[in-house]
């Protein structure tokens, strides 16, 4: 089984720490600053086998050659974007299959806010690893990918199992519940959510990794029902504030 430990990194970014209970491997996802990471590697053992990235973008890959030649760990990371990403030892794509340990994960091409990102799941332990695709309460932006293709990623995330947890790449929650709200106001889930959100960030606390089912009764951009609701909600966040 995996476990999912937040890496708070730069400004809002989460990298993640991945540990298979039974063998002790141990990855990690998109470590853009090298110090918190490696005291975050040290206090787990201070082993690392691989490092996972699921976009191009410098705060996802930052310190992946750093910390790759700090510990030898393989450096996966999508073929439709080897050219941009750091040195790859793997390169994957849709199906691909990631094992760390006893666990397997796999591997989905989740285009929209960049061509080239992908999601890894391991249903055991129920962790989604998904970048800047889905964030809590909100979506990435649509920088190079388009509404169709976030909505499909997204509606891909809707069929996983509602205990899945929602491992992202940013601290992002509490805007997007203020623009969650305003954009679905007569949904009483959101309500009580948010204001749970809100709580926790005036007391500095993460909100993350948030729960699937939460995500699909909370956030507008996976209860979209079609493109063009999405397209028009992230044009509406785009200006919001
Ligand atoms: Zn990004
Ligand atoms: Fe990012």
């Amino acid at each position: 089984m995996i476990k999912a430990t937040r890496v708070p990194i730069l400004q809002d970014n989460y990298a993640w720490l991945l540990r298979c209970e039974e063998t002790g491997a141990t990855a990690i996802v998109d470590p853009a600053e090298v110090d918190p990471v490696v005291a975050a590697i040290e206090s787990a053992g201070g082993r690392l086998d691989m490092i996972l990235l699921t976009h191009h973008h410098g705060d996802h890959i930052a310190g992946t050659d750093a910390i790759r030649e700090r510990y030898g760990a393989r450096v996966v990371g999508a073929t439709a974007d080897a050219h941009r990403l750091p040195k790859l030892d793997a390169q994957v794509s849709e199906g691909s299959e990631v094992t760390l340990g006893a666990s397997t994960a796999r591997v989905m091409e989740t285009p929209g806010h960049t061509r080239g990102h992908i999601t890894y799941y391991f249903p055991d332990g129920g962790i989604l690893l998904c970048g800047d695709t889905l964030f809590s309460l909100g979506c990435g932006r649509l920088l190079e990918g388009n509404a169709e293709e976030m909505h499909k990623s997204l509606s891909r995330f809707a069929t996983l199992p509602p205990e899945t947890l929602v491992c992202c790449g940013h601290e992002y929650t509490e805007s997007n519940a203020r623009f969650a709200v305003h954009a679905d106001p007569a949904n009483a889930a959101l309500q009580t959510y948010a204001a749970e959100v809100t709580k926790l960030r005036a007391a500095n606390q993460p909100t993350l990794p948030s729960r699937l089912a939460d995500e699909l009764a909370c956030n507008p951009f996976l209860r979209a029902n079609d493109v063009a609701t999405l397209a028009d909600l992230r044009s509406r966040k785009d200006n919001y504030r």
